[in-house]
């Protein structure tokens, strides 16, 4: 029996699922797979573990010996879930552990184990039958991240391969699935009938206590919607009754941006500011959102600069009428002098920093959460009752054709702003203001955001199917099918890579890629890295690549600080007179050349170098916080490379005996030879993309004019299919990123080829013509 504190047991008795206790056990007892439906909020994370727990599940002398295994898409809810159940298990709450990319808390006396939804795939790749697991529940269903729908693709066949080989040899236990949704868009599950071979599964719904939510859109939309929360967020601050606020905005500049811009007007509590100084951002600067997916490519591009031009709204910024808002007041406004408690939640933010949502603000405050869409179903933050939606999200965009990743801001779907606006009414009737026209979600919102699965490139996870046995990857059972230029595309690079023969079987090569946690083309870095003793190098090199954004851009260094965690004292040290502030900024910028010149040192000319050398230089530091705060590092992305170095180096000497010695973080520098075949290597990896100046082609184009910049010098691509002959420059070529080495050459400097990581759509309102940027 647990014990649980009579506080944490009348919380729980308040919860949907928790009177739903005896129909969900009894669909889980009497089926393999069960799906469960309950609003967000009403207990489905963190009390069906519980339940399965209570039953006996995970403990070692009962008929489920096997552990309760819980997948989330996203590393936030790994966490604080597996915290939250942990506190409310009283005596037992050693028994529940988390394990993400980077941090494991797992033990042998494991009997519930939250995990990101790759980290499951990659032990499903070890061990087929999941024999350490008597339950999977697959959390977060609607999502549809990519390795969520692979995933039930795959427990579904486990499922039946476990009541097979328990009819055998009746020492294996059963495997049965739990597939949760908080919305009823699963009809991609329960209908397929691929999917579910013994016919569809029962779902149970959690009847979702919902209080009702107004909801009050705007006359208008406004094109900075940014400055438009903080407008409609302040005035409702000053009239509206207490309760807390959410706001969702799209990545975190803006949300450190609006963080100290509210902080400035109103006065804050003590505690709980996370608020980076002076931050200069527009909407599609901020940097992304997307979690690094523990399948398939992890590149991650820069977004380009630009205005957020939503083209064909009603967009007015000038006018700024009284406008309806909608604070429409029966109850006393809070007294204005009432302090701010505003925090922020993104998934970039340390953990620590994330789980202040769920402490009560102090007393007399009102709370402000400024969240991206990690607030929209993944985590509920108590005490909302009043949420203000920008209707944009970061979304990964990718186009087959071109091959042309992108992180675009867009639209979210009418069930997100649905989602969205429900978080008001947890603990009692609600307002969601939204900062859009009913005209525009009318008009413009898709009812659902389609399946990631057709938004992003495949390569990982068809090798990773591939190496599993799984060669037709074309009949898996996919909830959605990729489609099948994703698939022929992902086929070609992976033959490009060598992993794959010509006639589409896994190559031993192809196999020591799949083992790595990464995608294919760092696979095959470091698969070919022993030569000139330069692994230690390629895997520093490929962690700086896999973990990416490890830069700050050096228009958001900030002249005073670029701490994470600054109260804003500094910027007192300089406001006094704007020269000063002036010599301050200039400098910055010269520290920031600086430093970026040191670590071009082995090489002017590659960016991957550099990233290797900055991941290098981190691990001599003797205070790695305050390296990063002189460096303009993020260093939130070089603990994880660092991380990321010592998980490969395990990984490559368990691959290959005898070659490598253990993990050294502090590398000699390397020597000429070695940056000549590093720079090689990185070319195998990346060997379909290589672009040749548009002036050394075979054929070459008509130059318009003389390029002045390095960054206007056009290149064509050699494989992608952006290249066409008979049409204009302007639709072919692609440019050099504005963060890129290459970026300070003179134009005439430029080299004839370059190899790139990845193309990317520069936004359309600055640059009218499609251009897409390179990196590398
Ligand atoms: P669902 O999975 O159905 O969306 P959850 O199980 O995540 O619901 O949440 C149930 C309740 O538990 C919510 O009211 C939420 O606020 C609360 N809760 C979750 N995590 C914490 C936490 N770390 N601290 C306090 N309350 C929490
Ligand atoms: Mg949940």
């Amino acid at each position: 029996q647990v014990n649980r504190s009579e506080e944490m047991q009348a919380a729980r008795l308040g919860l949907p699922v928790v009177g739903e206790e005896q129909k969900i056990m009894e669909a889980i007892y009497n089926n393999q797979t069960v799906v469960i439906w309950g609003a967000t909020g009403s207990g489905k994370t963190t009390q069906i573990p519980q339940f399965l727990f209570e039953a006996g599940y995970g403990n070692p002398d009962s008929p489920n010996p096997g552990m309760i295994g819980v997948t989330q898409p996203r590393r936030v809810a790994a966490v604080s879930m597996a915290k939250r159940v942990a506190d409310e298990l009283g005596q037992f709450s050693s028994q529940v552990s988390y394990q993400i990319r980077f941090e494991s808390t797992a033990t042998n006396k494991t009997a519930i184990k939250f995990m990101t939804d790759g980290i499951l795939l990659r032990e499903i790749a070890d061990d087929f039958s999941l024999s350490k697991y008597s339950i999977i529940v697959i959390d977060e269903a609607h999502e549809r991240s990519v390795n969520t729908d692979i995933l039930i693709g795959m427990v579904s066949r486990i499922v039946d391969l476990r009541k097979t080989m328990s009819e055998e040899d009746p020492s294996v236990k059963p495997l049965k699935l739990v597939i949760m949704s908080a919305t009823l868009r699963i009809s991609d599950f329960t209908q397929n009938t691929s999917l579910f071979r013994q016919g569809p599964p029962p779902l149970v719904q959690a009847e979702g206590r919902q209080y009702p939510v107004t909801i009050h859109f705007s006359r208008r939309t406004h094109r900075d919607y940014v400055e438009e929360a903080f407008r409609k967020v302040s005035r409702g601050h000053r009239k509206l009754p207490p309760g807390a606020m959410l706001v969702f905005l799209t990545g975190q500049n803006e949300i450190k941006y609006l963080a100290r811009r509210l902080k400035q007007t109103f006065k804050p509590t003590q505690r709980g500011e996370v608020i980076q100084a002076k931050v200069q951002i527009s909407a599609n600067d901020a940097p992304l959102e997307t979690e690094d997916m523990e399948l398939g490519g992890s590149e991650i591009p820069t977004p380009g600069n630009g205005d957020d031009d939503d083209s064909d709204l009603e967009i007015t910024g000038l006018d700024d009428d009284e406008e309806d808002d909608g604070f429409d007041l029966d109850e006393e406004a809070m007294d204005s002098s009432t302090r701010v408690h505003i925090l922020p939640l993104y998934s970039q933010l340390p953990t620590k920093e994330q789980m202040k949502v769920f402490e009560p603000p102090p007393e007399g405050s009102r709370l402000i959460v400024l969240a991206t869409n990690v607030a929209e179903t993944s985590l509920t933050i108590p005490g909302i009752k009043y949420v203000f939606d920008c209707g944009r999200a970061k979304e990964r965009q990718y186009d087959l054709n071109t091959g042309v990743q992108s992180f675009q801001i867009g639209w979210i779907s009418k069930a997100s702003a649905n989602q969205r606006a429900g978080r008001a009414g947890r603990t009692g009737p609600g307002h969601c203001y939204r900062l859009y026209s009913s005209a525009l979600y009318e008009g413009e919102f898709a009812e659902y955001t389609d399946p990631e699965i057709l938004r992003t490139p495949i390569e990982g996870v068809v090798l990773q199917m591939k190496s599993m046995g799984l060669h037709n990857v074309i009949n898996f059972p996919f909830p959605t099918p990729p489609s099948r230029q994703g698939l022929v595309k992902a086929e070609k690079l992976l033959k490009n890579l060598g992993a794959l023969t010509s006639n589409g079987q896994v190559t031993a090569i192809g196999r020591s890629l799949s083992t790595y946690p990464l995608s294919p083309r760092f696979g095959k870095m470091l698969h070919i890295g022993h030569q000139h003793g330069c692994m230690p190098y390629v895997i520093a090199l490929v962690a700086a690549l896999a973990v990416g954004d490890l830069f700050i851009p050096e228009n958001q260094i900030d002249m005073a600080s670029s701490k994470e965690d600054d109260g804003g004292e500094e910027e007192k040290v300089y406001t006094n007179s704007d020269r000063l502030e002036d010599t301050a900024r200039e400098n910055r910028g010269k520290d920031y050349a600086r430093a970026h010149r040191l670590f071009s040192k082995h090489d002017d000319a590659s960016d991957a170098l550099k990233f290797m050398s900055a991941v290098c230089a981190y691990a001599y530091a003797s205070n790695p916080d305050s390296f990063c705060e002189k460096m303009f590092l993020r260093s939130k992305a070089f603990k994880e490379a660092s991380q990321l170095r010592r998980q490969l180096t395990d990984i490559v000497r368990a691959n290959n005996p005898g070659l490598m010695g253990p993990y050294e973080a502090r590398l000699p520098e390397p020597s000429g030879k070695q940056v000549k075949a590093l720079k090689q290597i990185v070319t195998a990896g990346f060997i379909d993309n290589v672009a040749i100046r548009a002036d050394c082609a075979p054929i070459p184009p008509e130059m318009p004019r003389k390029p002045r910049r390095a960054i206007d010098v056009p290149y064509l691509t050699l494989l992608r299919s952006r290249d066409g002959p008979g049409k204009e420059l302007s639709e072919r070529a692609v440019y050099v990123h504005p963060s890129s080495v290459l970026a300070k050459f003179s134009p005439t400097e430029m080299p004839q080829y370059i190899v790139y990581s990845h193309l990317q759509q520069s936004s359309s309102a600055l640059v009218s013509d499609q251009v897409a940027k390179i990196r590398m």
